[in-house]
């Protein structure tokens, strides 16, 4: 039963990412290799979001799947958890070409489509992974500042209203200090996500900044 459930969500997930494959007016599209959609468990409580596609997850159509991606799943390990039970996107879904950064009217262009997943996943917590995904939703905080920080917000398209902005895994995999801090900040996911159940159950609200 629960299966079937899982399976349906699975497919309805893909449905939305084929509809985006034409609809997504993305100029990204005319220089990379193909789209790369976010990918992983529908059902999950938690999603990732980085910044665009790489070399390799534009060759392979999945998100992090190079070094940064093999990192991102050790990170995951140390918390118990598989990279097949979150999920992860990003919110440019074409590579820039030689890894840019995205432009705002790429990162605009693909907005509806990241919209539209987050909804449909409707996850308890937002893991940004680096500063470009955490100023999509939040633009002047700094990435220095506020990393491993709870911000809780309510956006009016979105239900999701806790997000935790982390370094960039990239960015850390070859800084020994930020690696320190990107797994120190990584580690409070657990508790988040409970203190976040508990403020549900009980009606009572998580204050930001303030827990972690
Ligand atoms: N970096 C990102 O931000 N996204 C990916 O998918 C891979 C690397």
């Amino acid at each position: 039963m629960v299966y079937n459930v899982v399976m349906d969500k699975n497919e309805e997930l893909r449905k939305i990412h084929e509809k985006w494959f034409t609809e997504c007016k993305c100029e990204l599209k005319k220089t990379a290799t193909q789209p790369v959609p976010g990918d992983g468990n529908p059902n999950s409580k938690i999603i990732f979001i980085g910044e665009a596609p790489g070399k390799t997850e534009d060759r392979e159509g999945r998100p992090f799947v190079g070094a940064a991606g093999k990192f991102l799943a050790e990170m995951l390990s140390e918390i118990g958890l598989k990279r097949e039970e979150i999920y992860i996107t990003n919110i440019v879904k074409y590579r820039p070409p030689n890894n840019r950064d995205p432009m705002p009217e790429e990162k605009d262009a693909c907005r509806d489509w990241l919209i539209e997943e987050i909804n449909f996943i409707n996850p308890e917590l937002i893991v940004f992974l680096g500063r470009h995904s955490m100023n999509d939703f939040f633009p002047i905080e700094r990435i220095s500042s506020v990393h491993g920080k709870l911000l809780i917000k309510k956006f009016n398209n979105i239900n999701v209203r806790h997000f935790l902005p982390l370094y960039h895994p990239a960015a850390a995999l070859y800084n020994g200090g930020m690696r320190e801090t990107l797994m120190e900040d990584f580690k409070k996911i657990p508790k988040i996500l409970e203190k976040i159940r508990i403020e549900e159950k009980n009606n009572i609200k998580v204050e930001q900044n303030k827990l972690f």
